[in-house]
Parts: structure tokens; C-alpha cells; sequence
């Protein structure tokens, strides 16, 4: 071989395995701090016999933690440059409540099957598997975050200001699991979520609790021309999933629903899976799996600039 041939053969090998560095689904190499949240939850998931979830083979997107330091991760499915993407973006958050155990296994079986066995032309799907980890990481799983807040209870709504402590007070006896912070988005949780609304514009959400058995919708009124789509979802939502419950659950102040579905007018979904035994995840899954993949595929009006 002549040295010119020899040369030609090792930039092309040189080339072919930068690309093979940069394939579109390999995933970028991880921060130490992701690394280190991946490990907490391989050992987590490993207690609760869910075997290997991969945290390590996912995208991680991470700009902010929890206020004891956690990474606050998502991914992302589908090109997040298309416009014509942009047009169909759903969000699914699990782990609000980290003593909700199955919802994120949820989450992890969503990822993994879109990693594996969907394409995404002309969709968006946001994926936060985990949003509160600090109380899902501890040994005993709390609802209220590393701070002692419900998250669920912390979005800055209108009616904050003026119900929140007052409601905790008098209708749940100031009961410390849903403590709605010292104000409203006082959280990193809270942030976080309405960070990622902001972003990526989302036109329905999916947030995953448990153990209510039910489907709950917030969001554009059902009955006028604006909530056609949106009820076009929740119905198929609960036909796919043999007919599961929709339940009309109210809002609280600084609940998700009511920020992101009465406020911001996004149709927004609370999937309450039927428990919280781990064992039971699998089921879960299997049960929702079809709904959660219509939801990616109904295209629905944009509703926020
Ligand atoms: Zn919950």
C-alpha cells in the first residue's frame, strides 16, 4: 500500500468513527453529577426489582437542581428544530410526589419504548421522569420534596397568594405532606416545571400520580369549540385504557392543573394509576401504553405564544 492509499484508509477510519461518535440517537456522554443521579437510581430501581432502566443510555437535558443539589433531568424524542415538531409537542412528568412509586417506572417504560420503537416526524415528546428525586431517592419515599413541599401545591397561581396557606390550614389541618411551600414557585421542582412549559410550548401535558384510579383533565372548557381536541384525547385516553375512569378531581391552588390547565389554558391530563405497588408497574404500563402513544400522535392547537 502506498503511503498516500495508507493515509486516504486512516482518515476515512478516523472519519467514519468520529461520526459513529456523533450518530443522532448515541447519547451524549455524561456530567458527573447525571452520572451520579443515574446511580442513585439504578440502586433504587434495583431495591424495587425493576431491573436495568438505562439511565446512563438516555440524552439527559440538566440546567438546574433541586435545592439539595439534585439534577433536575429531562429528554427529549424528535427533532426539537422542526417547526412542523414544534406543532405537536406533548410533556409527560412523573415523580412530582416521590412516595408515588409506580409512576416512575411509568416514565421509564415510556422512554425506553420510544427509544426503541417509535420515529418521530412531525412530533415532540418531552420526557421528565423524575421531577422531585430528592423524595423518591431516600429510603422512605416522601410526597413533599427535599424541603418538606408539596410541589404539587407550589405553582405561583393567581389564587396563591391569598388560599394556599389559608386551605392547608383550615381544610387539611396544616397536614405537612401537602405543605404548599413559603411561596409560590419558592421550589427548584416548581421552576423546573414551568421552565420546561415555557420552552417547549407544550399543547397537551401528561403529569403521572398515583393512587387515585383515574384520568383528570384541566384546561380549555371541554364543552366549547377550544376544548374539541382536548376532549377528543381524554376520551380516547380512557377507551384505550379499557375504559379507565375520568374523573373531574378539583384544582388547588398552585396545582399544575390550575397553573398550566385553567391559567395557561393547556389541556393538561393527571394520570392517577390505580396504586403505588411497585410490583405492579408492569401492569400499569400495559394498561396505558396505547393511550400515551394516541396522546403523541393527536394533533392539537397551540395554545400558548
Ligand atoms: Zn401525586
Amino acid at each position: 500500500m502506498s503511503l498516500f492509499r495508507f493515509l486516504l484508509v486512516l482518515a476515512n477510519s478516523i472519519a467514519l468513527s468520529y461520526a459513529q461518535i456523533q450518530a443522532p440517537n448515541a447519547p451524549y456522554p455524561l456530567t458527573d453529577p447525571v452520572k451520579k443521579l443515574c446511580q442513585n437510581v439504578n440502586s433504587k430501581f434495583a431495591e424495587y426489582k425493576w431491573g436495568d432502566v438505562g439511565c446512563e443510555n438516555f440524552n439527559w437535558n440538566h440546567v438546574r437542581n433541586s435545592n439539595l443539589g439534585t439534577p433536575l433531568i429531562w429528554t427529549v424524542f424528535g427533532d426539537e428544530n422542526s417547526l412542523t415538531a414544534k406543532e405537536n409537542v406533548t410533556l409527560v412528568m412523573c415523580g412530582v410526589h416521590g412516595d408515588e412509586i409506580t409512576p416512575v417506572k411509568f416514565c421509564w417504560d415510556l422512554i425506553n419504548e420510544l427509544k426503541s420503537n417509535h420515529t418521530f416526524h412531525n412530533k415532540l415528546i418531552v420526557v421528565a421522569p423524575l421531577v422531585a428525586p430528592d423524595s423518591f431517592l431516600i429510603s422512605k419515599p416522601t410526597r413533599t420534596n427535599g424541603r418538606g413541599v408539596d410541589v404539587n401545591r407550589n405553582f405561583p397561581t393567581a389564587d396563591w397568594k391569598a388560599e394556599a396557606h389559608k386551605r392547608w390550614k383550615h381544610h387539611l389541618n396544616s397536614d405537612k405532606r401537602k405543605f404548599p411551600g413559603p411561596r409560590g414557585a419558592s421550589e427548584q421542582e416548581t421552576i423546573f416545571q414551568m421552565n420546561l412549559i415555557l420552552r417547549y410550548k407544550p399543547n397537551k401535558v401528561i403529569s403521572v400520580h398515583a393512587p387515585l384510579s383515574m384520568l383528570d383533565y384541566d384546561g380549555p372548557s371541554l364543552r366549547a369549540d377550544a376544548g374539541k381536541d382536548a376532549k377528543i384525547l381524554l376520551e380516547q385516553m380512557s377507551t384505550k385504557a379499557s375504559g379507565y375512569k375520568v374523573s373531574n378531581y378539583p384544582i388547588f391552588p398552585g396545582s399544575l392543573g390550575n397553573w398550566a390547565g385553567k391559567e395557561k389554558h393547556i389541556p393538561t391530563y393527571t394520570l392517577e394509576l390505580p396504586n403505588s405497588n411497585p410490583q405492579e408497574t408492569e401492569k400499569f404500563w400495559s394498561l396505558f401504553k396505547e393511550a400515551v402513544v394516541f396522546a403523541f400522535n393527536h394533533k392539537m392547537q397551540p395554545t400558548i405564544d
